[in-house]
């Protein structure tokens, strides 16, 4: 295969990229945009296989390799993917993203040892040129980085260890950000020394370094905030790529790499504006404390209006609009092809449905969508925020299930700590049916006074349980 081709099919592969990012972002279009990804992402293996083939002279051998991760990594990936539960998927993006840090570090630990082995063109036992070594620096530092941050975010999301540092509460202690600073310089110091001196030394001190800012830099964050990190992190991973893109002098893996580092920071910039918080404060730290605190700590007990799964199919059946608000207790439940068949019999009987997706209902951006579209549910009932905001005011029934914070209208009072995170104005309905099994906080941890309004029935329950016995009383 000439150079000429491998480039004609890399930039194949990178329109199949640019083409699924635009798919993803609309539910209707994203199945053709996993279609696109998922061959542009096939091109690129092959051609960079062939190239590899080329470029050890036709021996078999290194394709071998290549191959051998090949159904490995790919095989454990496609089951993981397969058997994933929608709610544990941040914690499986957080593992794949310190996946990729590590591949990133592996390559510049190559690069450095054996360079004439990995950088086009450098004869044995030649120095590698500056450039080569700043991108090395950089690759191999971004890539530690976020690996080890990746594990810890994946610790904290998960929930289930022990281990103090994968725990939802941030590990804070006094004059960590001065530490973080002094070791960031030290590592850029010594990561400018291997730059201008090729010193070993220095790159192995600098990649220490590295994996352990990566851990300093993610404990102090809260595990409400984990979902922001990974995107951050994900970001991270596609400019490590880049940057031993840039070394290995390989067009797909800089062009696939930027792509990732790029849509990573939008991501990341609009889960914090959907959050109304600032990056840096993210970033900084504290939100998940209080978070996890506020949620544990005492509550005053106040009466609450509720019914039964009856009474709220009675007033379902007799209203004219209905809006459904899913929230993340909807996706623990698994009760989504329950609400379908709800929505199904509701429209059946005249009822005009809609559903609200709140930008970051759920644990991850699009985790309501891609729930409601696993169940088949018409993607013209499926609204964003900002289009349904207004219809609420003339909605007969605003029903929410397993959702909290992002119906929470202490989002509209100053001091409050989600002062100004813009919510599913389901408080302006006339009648609000709201689900979930008890009292408790949501994720922020705040009481919620949308429960205790005179026109809010509260049906406890689980989700799938309470929406299968409305569906059942509406015949
Ligand atoms: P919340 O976590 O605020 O509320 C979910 C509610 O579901 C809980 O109050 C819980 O109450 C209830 N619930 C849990 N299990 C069940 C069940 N089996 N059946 C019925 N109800 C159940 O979720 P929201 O979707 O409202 O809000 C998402 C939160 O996640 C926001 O704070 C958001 O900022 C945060 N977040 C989201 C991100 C994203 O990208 N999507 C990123 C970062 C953070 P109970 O225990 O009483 O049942």
């Amino acid at each position: 295969m000439s150079m000429n081709v491998v480039t004609l099919l890399y930039l194949v592969a990178s329109v199949c990229f640019i083409q699924a990012l635009k798919g993803l972002s609309h539910p209707t279009t994203s199945i053709r945009g996993n279609v696109f990804g998922m061959t542009g992402m096939a091109i690129a293996v092959v051609t960079t296989g062939a190239l590899i083939y080329k470029l050890a002279g036709g021996h078999l051998m290194g394709l071998g390799w290549v191959l051998l991760g090949l159904v490995a990594g790919g095989g454990y990936g496609a089951y993981r993917a397969k058997t994933v539960e929608m709610t544990k998927m941040p914690e499986l993006v957080a593992f794949f993203h310190s996946m990729i840090g590590l591949a990133a570090v592996f390559i510049a630990v190559a690069a450095v040892v054996e360079p004439a082995a990995m950088l086009e063109g450098l004869a044995k036992g030649a120095a590698i040129p500056t450039g080569n070594r700043l991108e090395l620096f950089l690759g191999a530092a971004i890539g530690a980085i976020t690996f080890s941050g990746s594990v810890i975010a994946f610790g904290k999301l998960s929930g289930t260890y022990k281990f103090r540092l994968f725990q939802g509460a941030p590990v804070q202690f006094a004059g960590q950000h001065m530490l973080n600073l002094v070791l960031g310089l030290a590592m850029i110091g010594l990561g400018l020394v291997f730059m201008f001196t090729e010193s070993w030394p220095a790159f192995f001190a600098m990649l220490a370094l590295a994996f352990v800012m990566g851990v300093l830099i993610i404990i102090p964050i809260g595990g409400a905030d984990m979902p922001v990190v990974v995107s951050m992190l994900n970001s991270y991973s596609g400019w490590a790529a880049a940057g031993i893109g840039f070394s290995l002098n390989n067009a797909m893996l800089i062009v696939a790499g930027s792509l990732v580092g790029s849509s990573g920071a939008i991501l990341s910039y609009i889960m914090c504006k959907a959050m109304n918080r600032s990056f840096f404060n993210v970033i900084l730290g504290g939100f998940g404390g209080e978070a996890v605190s506020a949620a544990g700590g005492a509550k005053e007990q106040r009466p609450v209006k509720s019914g039964s799964a009856d009474d709220a199919a009675y007033m379902l059946s007799n209203a004219e609009t209905v809006i459904i608000v899913p929230g993340y207790g909807l996706a623990v439940a698994r009760a989504q092809h329950a609400v379908n068949e709800l929505a199904e019999k509701l429209v059946h009987k005249g009822v005009t449905v809609k559903y609200a997706i709140h930008p970051v209902a759920g644990r991850m951006p699009g985790h309501m969508n891609v729930l409601l579209a696993e169940a088949e549910v018409p993607y013209d009932q499926v609204f964003e925020m900002e289009d349904i905001n207004g219809e609420f005011a003339q909605a007969d029934v605003a029903i929410i299930l397993g959702a909290n914070d992002v119906v929470n209208p202490a989002a509209l009072t100053k001091g409050s700590p989600i002062y100004g995170m813009p919510i599913l104005e389901a408080y302006k309905a006339k009648t609000v049916i709201v689900n979930k099994r008890s009292m408790a906080a949501g994720y922020a941890g705040l009481d919620n006074e949308l429960f205790y309004m005179d026109k809010t029935m509260m049906v406890f329950g689980d989700a799938k349980k309470v929406v299968e016995d409305m569906g059942k009383a509406i015949e």
